[in-house]
Parts: C-alpha cells; structure tokens; sequence
C-alpha cells in the first residue's frame, strides 16, 4: 500500500529524519508515536507528498512520489490535521465538499455523499450548515475526518487527531474511528503521542525519537520488551490509572476531574508496564 524506503529530510542544518524505512499494509492501521518534535508529523507530510524527501524513496500504490505526480497522488490519501484544519468561512458541507466540487463532481453527488458521511461519522445533519466555530470540538473533528474520507481513499492519514478534545468526547470519537476503519477495511497511519490511543488503535506502533525509528510491534511488544532506555523512559512518563499511583495526599478529593484523563487508558489497553 505505502512503502517508505530509506528516506530522510532535514530543514537547513537540521536532520528530521534520518534514514529510515517502514511498510503500510493495506487494511491495517500504523500509529506513528513519539515525543513532540522528534518527526511524526514531517514523516506523514511525506506519506502524504506535501513535502518530498532529499532520499529515498515512497511508494503509494506502486507508484512513487514525484514532483510531477504529488498532486494527483494526494486525492487518494484521505489527511486530517490537529486542529481540523477547516476553512473557518466555509459551512461544514461546504469544507467536505470543496474537494470534491473542484474535481467536478456532480452536486446531487456531492450531496447523497455529504450526508452519508455524516451518517458514518454520526455528524447530525443538522450541522452539516453550520461554521466551524458554531461547532464544538468534537463535532469539527467529524468535518474533518468527513473531509478526509469524500472521495474514498484506501489510505487515511491523521496527525493527531484527538489531540485538543477533552476525554469524553475522545473516548466516544476513538471508538467511532476505529469501527469506521476496520468497516471500511481502510488502510491508515495515526500520529500520537497517547501510548493508551496507540494501543486502542495499532496494529504496529512505531515508537520515533529525534528522527529515528526507536521500536516497531504491537503495542504489548513495547511494554514488555522495551529497545532501550528510551522506550523504557516513554512509557514511564504515561500515566496509567493504577490505585497505588493515584495521589491520596490530604487535601485533595478523591474523583477530582484530573483522573478522567488517565481512567481511559484502562479501558484500551490489556497491558500495562509494572
Ligand atoms: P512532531 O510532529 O513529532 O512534533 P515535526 O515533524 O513537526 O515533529 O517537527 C520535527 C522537527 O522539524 C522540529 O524540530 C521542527 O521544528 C522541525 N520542522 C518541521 N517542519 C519544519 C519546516 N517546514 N521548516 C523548518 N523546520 C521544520
Ligand atoms: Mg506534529
């Protein structure tokens, strides 16, 4: 489906990537992990060819990324950025549709697949007309992967996602996602920096760190044979809700809203590291 070989980027002096290769097969889902800055969201920009690697090669489909073919490669890879991403004076139908209107589709097409996207997403209709910020976070997040999926792509790539939503509304959007995914048999690679989402979601995690590949497996691989220190490191730095890890200190109430973040990952993970 999408094969990196050997490639690398850096910006001026600085080395992004160093040389590094990895295979998307097709129906499966990658989560790309790591600490800010160490290169995933560089990485999926070029899976996706908005930027071109100084090596190597990338291969989607067969084909690899050049600068004469990027742009059409693009349509068949569905992004869905941090934040969205959505055209703030656009409505929500219009930001899905964009795309698809300017490739000439028919608008009673553009239509009938609005509001079937809506429906996979569990988007109200009734939102479909409004502007983003008449939305909330969870609801533009919907747009977004909507926007992401218009023309059927076999590969959906997306930079954290879920990263600014609160725990509730990611704990429902997670769930949504990945049934989604595994209807639709899409291929996909997920950006994180939640070893509980990588869980929930990966069929391999790639752990990075400052441009490299740290460990690849499944998720229980990393937690219980950990590369390195610094895999051993990233994991100890996760907050796993563990009764004797919860802060019983006096002055502080039992159920206090901080917890919910971390509750979560005991409902997506089996295994935890000791
Ligand atoms: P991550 O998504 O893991 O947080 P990024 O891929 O965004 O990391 O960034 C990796 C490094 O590359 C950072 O040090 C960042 O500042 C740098 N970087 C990313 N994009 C550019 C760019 N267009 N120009 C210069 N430096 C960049
Ligand atoms: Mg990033």
């Amino acid at each position: 489906m999408l094969e990196l070989d050997q490639v690398t980027k850096s910006f001026g002096t600085q080395t992004v990537l160093y040389p590094t290769s990895l295979v998307v097969t097709e129906g499966t889902t990658t989560v790309l992990i790591g600490p800010s800055g160490c290169g995933k969201s560089t990485l999926l920009r070029m899976m996706i060819g908005l930027i071109l690697p100084d090596a190597g090669t990338i291969q989607f489909q067969g084909e690899t990324f050049t600068a004469a073919n990027q742009l059409a490669l693009r349509h068949r890879i569905g992004y869905v950025i941090q934040d969205g991403g959505l055209f703030p004076h656009l409505s929500a139908f219009d930001n899905v549709a964009l795309l698809a209107r300017h490739l000439g589709r028919e608008p009673s097409w553009v239509k009938s697949r609005v509001a079937e996207l809506a429906e996979l997403v569990r988007l109200p209709q009734s939102a479909l007309s409004r502007f983003p910020a008449q939305l909330s976070g969870g609801q533009r997040q919907r747009v977004g992967i909507m926007r992401a999926f218009v023309l059927d792509p076999p590969l959906i790539l997306l930079d954290e996602p879920m990263g600014a939503l609160d725990p509730l509304v990611r704990y429902d959007l997670q769930n949504d996602l990945r049934e989604i995914f595994r209807t639709l048999k899409k291929s996909v690679v997920l950006v994180t920096h939640d070893m509980g989402e990588a869980g929930f979601f990966g069929d391999e995690v790639i752990l990075l760190g400052s441009g490299r590949i740290m460990q690849r497996g499944t998720l229980n691989d990393l937690l219980k044979h950990p590369a390195d220190e610094f895999v051993t490191r990233f994991i100890q730095a996760q907050r796993w809700v563990q009764s004797d890890d919860v802060n019983t200190s006096k002055g502080r109430h039992r159920g206090h809203s901080g917890e919910h973040s971390t509750l979560q990952h005991d409902k997506h993970v089996t295994s935890k590291p000791n």
